[in-house]
């Protein structure tokens, strides 16, 4: 049975449900995934149906369009899970429970080194009514960038970023800000431009945060860097490229309620950090 916390249900903004079986093929040292990952479903394909349906209806009342798909694992290893997800997902929007813009987060290692998955499925997901991926980075560097994934070897971003393009999908990057990848401001603005560069559509950067979900002092950069980068967006504005910087804006949204997330356990909450 799921739980809706029953203050503040107005005005809410966005839904974010997590799928699949918890499983990844990255080792990230912050994932607050993993606490999760008992209560998933252990085969790729098992989804809670009735739950999705009715959690996407009722935030849907409540004013909520935009929605994110994203796991206690990486969620293009459960295909199968995303597409009876968004097969619910259309089946609503032809009755007119229309969410917009649909984003699924992933780490971009399996579209990156499989391309008869991202030919397969990254299409007909959009046919679905998928809009973007958001792309974890913490590094526009190959190597550095596995290294925040805690893995051997990480794919081209380029190649990642053309296979979602090719899919008719949008690229919002999510920026992973680290004392370890982009401890300065300066760090910050040149993989802007790099990512830019590349063909992503947006960004948002976020600077790590602890399983208590605050920016965890020993892992993000400083205070002061991150006051830096803050002021670089502003003076930076650009109407045909949204760089957003999520510092304590999103973490209000939570705090009003506007977002919440709908766990692997069946719980509906308003904390969560994507
Ligand atoms: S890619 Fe995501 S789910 Fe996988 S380890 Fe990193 S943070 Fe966790």
């Amino acid at each position: 049975m799921h739980e809706i916390e029953t203050s503040g249900q107005e005005d809410l903004y966005s839904l974010s449900i997590l799928v699949g079986t918890g499983e990844c093929n990255a080792y990230c040292k912050h994932c607050g995934g993993v606490p999760l990952r008992k209560y998933a479903p252990k085969e790729d394909g098992i989804i809670d149906r009735d739950l999705f349906e009715k959690i996407l209806r009722e935030c849907y009342d409540r004013g909520a369009r935009y929605l994110s798909i994203s796991g206690c694992g990486e969620p293009t290893l459960s295909p199968a899970s995303v597409t009876a997800t968004m097969d619910l997902v259309h089946m609503l929007a032809e009755e007119g429970i229309a969410y917009t813009p649909v984003n699924l987060y992933s780490n971009g290692i399996r579209i990156g080194n499989d391309s008869d998955f991202s030919n397969t499925y990254l299409g007909c997901w959009r046919q679905l009514g998928l809009t973007s991926v958001y792309l974890s980075v913490h590094d526009i560097d190959e190597a550095r960038n596995a290294a925040g994934y805690g893995v051997t070897r990480y794919p081209k971003l380029e190649n990642i970023l053309s296979r979602i393009h090719d899919a008719g999908l949008l690229v919002r990057i999510n920026l992973i800000l680290s004392k370890e990848n982009t401890p300065t401001c300066d760090d910050f603005t040149r993989m802007i431009s790099a990512l830019r560069e590349m063909g992503a559509d947006t960004i948002s950067a976020w600077p790590i945060r602890g399983l208590n979900d605050l920016i965890s002092p020993e892992l993000a950069p400083s205070e002061q860097e991150l006051g830096r980068m803050a002021e670089w967006v502003m003076r930076n504005e650009d109407p045909n490229f949204k760089i957003r910087l999520l510092i304590e804006k999103g973490h209000d949204s939570y705090a009003k309620r506007k977002k919440l997330t709908l766990f692997p356990d069946g719980k509906l909450a308003s904390f969560w950090c994507n």
